[in-house]
């Protein structure tokens, strides 16, 4: 196993299961199916760039907190580094640094100029008041005005974050360079650059490619029984679009449980039942309550977890009745995990992939910003399509040509590309 030697040590992640070491796992996988130079797989096991920074805050109460918050820059072989910034309370520097390597492999895969990057915060969102959720942004934005920047490294909304956290971004960016400068961050709102389509843009892809591995099998969105882990941004757009596609959408969840109904719960009441309700779903007048753990096992077409990392596991993998398992969120099935579902035949669209509409409209978003020509939905819908079929067509055809399961075929077009980008460039000695 690679260890990165820059990463200080720390307690367990929550599920004992380090997504550090396996991002690293499944680079090495990729290695040795491309059969790479040791000295470029030890270049692309580090992380050019570690930061963590004390963000010190006054609380409403007047108490100060000083929580850490990190910010890891993977690579810039290709562009800047582009990666979300997330605020939760199992956030990690090993966590933020997987997450970071994850993105450098996605935008390579999508054919985007990014390098990858990651921040966070641990930090439990729902605890502090909007005002205090300001402080923080602003500080954090403020300790690493340095390391940022629309050439340097683009920030973009992640679990706990939105447009609104962009904003605050961008505006004590452009304070502290003393102009504004909206290609700093991305996911940001209409009215400071942001772009049409960005909000639901991960959600649209993740329903994309849904849709292509279903009609790959010969089945159609319309009737397929679909469960959804998290309904966040993620979650609830694909939600939203898989069931205006016609799907049935027969259980979604929250951290707090979730909600299932055997004739397909009725999304766009649910999404603004959330909406009025702090994002929370318990309480809708449809469907009978279910844990998480139930949720993941349900009988059904296609399980979409779209919440945190590793919640299918060496544990409840035999369990998953799912015939195609889409990663909307980052890193959800664990290795151990990703062995036993391919065993069972299991398709796993893998999460470089599937969640790739975000950063394919962000970079969409920068490209209208540079260009300051700004486009209609339908003209953002329509390009990030393209690159997510076009993305999701090369992965099935590497895994056809390798014989190669299709976490690896889309590793070894994300890997293969980078190395191949860094051996051009050489090394700076
Ligand atoms: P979000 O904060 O908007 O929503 C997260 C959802 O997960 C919420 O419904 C929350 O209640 C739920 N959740 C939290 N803890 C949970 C638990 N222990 N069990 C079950 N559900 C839990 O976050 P998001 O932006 O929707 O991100 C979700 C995932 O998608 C993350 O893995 C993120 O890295 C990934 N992702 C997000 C984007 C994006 O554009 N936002 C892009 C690519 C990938």
């Amino acid at each position: 196993m690679v260890e990165a030697s820059v990463l200080p040590l720390e307690a367990p992640s929550p599920a004992h299961i380090c997504p550090f070491d396996q991002a690293c796992s499944y680079l090495e996988q990729a290695a040795k199916e491309l059969q790479l130079d040791p000295g470029l797989l030890a270049v692309l096991s580090h992380p050019r760039k570690v930061v963590t920074v004390s963000v010190p805050v006054k609380l409403d109460s007047g108490e100060v907190q000083v929580l850490a918050g990190h910010r890891v820059q993977h690579s810039d072989v290709l562009g800047p580094y582009k990666g979300g910034i997330r605020y939760h309370p199992a956030v990690t520097l090993r966590e933020v640094s997987a997450l970071a390597m994850l993105m450098t492999w996605k935008c390579a895969l999508l054919g985007i100029p990014y390098g990858g990057a990651k921040g966070g915060i641990a930090l439990d969102p729902t605890r502090y008041s909007t005002g205090e959720l300001e402080r923080i942004t602003r500080r954090y934005t403020s300790e690493l005005i340095k390391d940022i920047g629309p050439e340097v490294d683009i920030p973009a909304p992640d679990m706990g974050t939105s447009a609104r956290e962009m904003a605050w971004i961008m505006d004590t960016y452009s304070v502290n360079v003393g102009h504004a400068v909206p290609g700093v961050v991305t996911g940001k709102p209409i009215s400071i650059g942001g772009s049409r389509g960005r909000e639901q843009a991960t959600g649209r892809g993740v329903m994309i490619v849904v849709r292509e591995a279903l009609a790959a099998r010969g089945q159609s969105l319309v009737g397929a029984r679909i469960a959804i882990q998290g309904f966040g941004n993620v979650g609830s757009a694909a939600a939203l679009l898989l069931h205006e596609a016609g799907a049935k959408i027969i259980a979604v969840s929250t951290g707090s449980g979730g909600l299932f109904s055997e004739k397909g719960l009725d999304i766009p009441a649910l999404k603004n039942y959330a909406a009025a309700n702090r994002k929370q779903i318990s309480g809708f007048a449809q469907g009978t309550p279910i844990t998480n753990t139930e949720l993941l096992t349900l009988p059904c077409d296609v399980l979409i977890p779209a919440a945190l990392e590793n919640q299918i596991t060496e544990e409840n993998a035999h369990q998953v009745q799912a015939s195609i398992v889409a990663e909307a969120a980052n890193a959800p099935v664990t290795l151990m995990a990703h062995k036993e579902l391919e065993a069972r035949g299991v398709t796993v669209l893998p999460d470089i992939l599937t969640n790739a509409g975000g950063v394919v409209v962000s970079y969409l978003e920068w490209v209208q910003g540079l260009s300051y020509l700004f486009w209609d939905e339908q003209r953002v819908n329509r390009e990030m399509e393209a690159l997510m079929v076009n993305a999701y067509q090369q992965v099935i055809k590497q895994s056809q040509k390798r014989q190669v399961p299709l976490r690896l075929a889309a590793y070894t077009l994300g890997v293969g590309r980078i190395a191949q980008a860094l051996s051009d460039r050489g090394l700076y000695p």
